[in-house]
């Protein structure tokens, strides 16, 4: 019987940032990826992080953003995230949460 780790890294950061929310209105060198969907500051291989492919306003886009900017969004989504206590079981034991303060971090950096 495989054995479960007692702590859990959470929720990985691949999907914690493919469920950060973008803006709807995109332009096309956000859409592409080219400039930060959130800030709009140009990016390089160094300073962008890929937010995921995904549908935005009905088109398919693969948008990235500067690390700050995936810090703060990520800050937000956990200021939205523990109000919700249904969802969340404390910032120990919730593996959004501890996904979301990985994210956070990796903006920090
Ligand atoms: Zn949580």
């Amino acid at each position: 019987m495989a054995s479960t780790p007692a702590v859990s890294s959470g929720v990985a950061t691949v999907d914690v940032l493919a469920a950060l929310p973008v803006p709807a209105d995109l332009s096309d060198a956000q859409r592409d990826g080219h400039i930060c969907v959130w800030g709009g500051e140009s990016l390089t291989p160094a300073t962008a992080i890929d937010l995921g492919p995904r549908r935005v306003d009905g088109e398919m886009a693969s948008p990235r953003a500067c690390k700050a900017d995936v810090s703060r969004a990520a800050q937000e989504a956990l200021y939205a995230h523990v109000k919700d206590i249904e969802r969340c079981t404390g910032t120990e034991t919730c593996g959004t949460c501890r996904g979301l303060y990985r994210v956070i971090r990796l903006g920090q950096r």
